[in-house]
């Protein structure tokens, strides 16, 4: 069994921070060449010369995943520096929760736009490539909100089950071809996207998790390197949890 990504070319959106961040170290740990991308290049260099302190490889190239000319010239940067792209995370993301009935139709097309359409416009982008190596792995971060729903995440819940769909019909297009697509569904991490939760919330949420506890980026990092590595060659279309027990 190869658990490593040794010498494999490997993109993570939203690298600066959170579980991009806790991706992009892990999969540099198991011997990627990690392409850090996200808004704040100042963080994202951090990421890179903490990778690089580590001993691995990594380079920092900003992408906002809202605007397609951004997402294409990622990819194109990529291709043209390394001549192939062999891992996709797709994980930048953003919340703007609020109860359906206040929902204002930004709320509604700013999450659509990071969390759905950014993932419609990479995955497009880096087929060219991907096809023809006859190999890759798109690894699309999803969220347990995408199979229970969530009140007051009307848009974020549709924006994430969308993922779902999205990743089992590509995945079944390009399954012939060597390419494998799969979602990962992070429950509760603590992040900056979760810290703002207050602690009655918190320890409500909790009390929910046969494990007891919050999960961390390294937590879902785990399993990303396992669908970036060749140990998961012959997994495809899946959603698998990370998320505590939460959702079974
Ligand atoms: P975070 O807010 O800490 O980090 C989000 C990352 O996405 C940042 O690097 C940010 O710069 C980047 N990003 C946001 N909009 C962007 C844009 N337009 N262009 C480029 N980069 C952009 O969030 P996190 O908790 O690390 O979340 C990462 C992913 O995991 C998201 O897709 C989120 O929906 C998902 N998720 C998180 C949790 C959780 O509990 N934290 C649970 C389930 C799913």
């Amino acid at each position: 069994m190869n658990l490593r990504a040794d010498g494999k070319i490997a993109i993570v959106t939203g690298a600066s921070r959170g579980i991009g961040r806790g991706i992009a170290l892990a999969l540099a740990e198991a011997g990627a060449h990690v392409v850090c991308a996200a808004r704040d290049l100042a963080k994202l260099e951090a990421v890179v010369a903490e990778i690089a302190a580590a001993g691995g490889k990594a380079a920092a190239h900003v992408v906002d995943v809202s605007s397609r000319e951004s997402i294409e010239a990622l990819v194109t940067a990529t291709v043209a520096a390394h001549g192939r792209v062999d891992v996709l995370v797709n994980n930048a993301g953003i919340t703007r929760d609020t109860l359906l009935l206040r929902m204002k139709p930004a709320d509604w097309d700013d999450v659509i736009a990071t969390n759905l359409t950014s993932v419609f416009i990479s995955t497009q982008a880096v087929m060219k490539p991907m096809l023809k190596q006859r190999a890759g792995s798109i690894i699309n971060i999803g969220s347990v909100v995408g199979l229970t729903g969530n009140a007051g995440q009307a848009n974020y819940a549709a924006a994430k089950a969308g993922l779902i769909g999205f990743s089992k019909s590509v995945a079944r297009e390009v399954a012939s071809r060597g390419i494998r697509v799969n979602v990962v569904t992070p429950g509760f991490i603590e992040t900056d996207m979760t810290a703002a939760m207050p602690e009655a919330a918190k320890q409500a949420m909790l009390a929910t998790v046969p494990l007891g506890r919050t999960g961390t980026p390294a937590d879902i990092a785990g399993l990303v390197v396992y669908l970036a590595s060749d140990a998961s060659a012959y997994v495809t279309g899946q959603t698998v949890s990370v998320d505590g027990g939460f959702h079974m």
